[in-house]
C-alpha cells in the first residue's frame, strides 16, 4: 500500500515536474526559427563556400597549391602580346587567360587555407550553406567566365606566339653558332698565316 503510494506521488511529480519546463519554455522567448522563412545568420569567418572574383584573378595558382585535398583545379594560358588584361583592382597586373578555374565543393574540407595566399583576395568563403545537390558533379563550381570558343581561340594564339618564339630563338642560336664558327675560322687562319710567316723567317736565317 505504502510502495503505491510512494509510485503515485513519483508519477504525479515527474509528469509536474515536465509540464512546468513546458508552461516556462511556452511563455518564454522562442529559441527555434521557422526554416526555410527565417534564417540564421552565420557569424563573422563562418566557412561555408568558396566564391572567387574571378576579375581580380591573376592565376598565380597559390590558391590550388595550398589547397591539401587538391580541389582547385586552374588551367592558365599566358596572355598575347597584343593583348593587354588590364590590372586587378588591387594594381596587380593581369598576365593570363584564365581557361580554367574548377573548385570541387564535394571535396573541400573547409579549411581555408587557400584563401590566405592570395595576393588579389579574390577567393574567399561566403556566407551560402544551402547547395546541396542530389548530383555530386553540380558541386564542381566553374568560375572562368570564358566562352569555350574564346578558349579555344586563345589557347591557339598562345600556341602561336610559342611557336614563333622558338624559331626566332632556334635562329638566334643558328646565328650565334654561325659567328662563332666564322670567329674560329678567322684564328685558325690567324695562327696558320703566323706560323707559315714564323716559318719563312725561321728558313731565311
Ligand atoms: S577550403 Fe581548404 S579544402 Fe577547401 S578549397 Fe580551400 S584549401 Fe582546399
Ligand atoms: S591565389 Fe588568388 S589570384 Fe592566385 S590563382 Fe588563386 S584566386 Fe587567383
Amino acid at each position: 500500500m505504502l510502495n503505491a503510494v510512494k509510485q503515485s506521488w513519483l508519477t504525479f511529480k515527474s509528469i509536474f515536474t515536465g509540464m512546468g519546463v513546458t508552461i516556462r519554455h511556452f511563455f518564454g522567448p522562442s529559441v527555434t526559427l521557422r526554416y526555410p522563412e527565417e534564417r540564421m545568420e552565420l557569424p563573422k569567418g563562418a566557412r561555408a563556400r568558396l566564391f572567387v572574383n574571378i576579375d581580380d584573378c591573376i592565376g598565380c595558382n597559390l590558391c590550388a597549391r595550398a589547397c591539401p585535398v587538391n580541389c582547385i583545379d586552374i588551367e592558365t594560358v599566358a596572355a598575347t602580346k597584343d593583348v593587354d588584361l588590364g590590372k586587378t583592382s588591387t594594381g596587380n597586373p593581369k598576365r593570363f587567360w584564365l581557361t580554367r578555374f574548377d573548385i570541387d565543393m564535394a571535396k573541400c574540407m573547409y579549411c581555408d587555407l587557400c584563401v590566405h595566399p592570395c595576393p588579389t583576395n579574390c577567393i574567399y568563403m561566403v556566407p551560402e550553406y544551402e547547395y546541396s545537390e542530389y548530383d555530386r558533379s553540380n558541386l564542381v563550381y566553374h568560375f572562368s567566365n570564358l566562352e569555350p570558343e574564346m578558349v579555344a581561340e586563345v589557347k591557339e594564339k598562345a600556341e602561336q606566339e610559342a611557336e614563333q618564339k622558338k624559331r626566332e630563338r632556334e635562329e638566334m642560336m643558328r646565328k650565334k653558332a654561325e659567328e662563332k664558327a666564322k670567329k674560329e675560322l678567322e684564328e685558325k687562319k690567324k695562327a696558320d698565316e703566323e706560323a707559315t710567316k714564323n716559318e719563312k723567317e725561321n728558313g731565311g736565317e
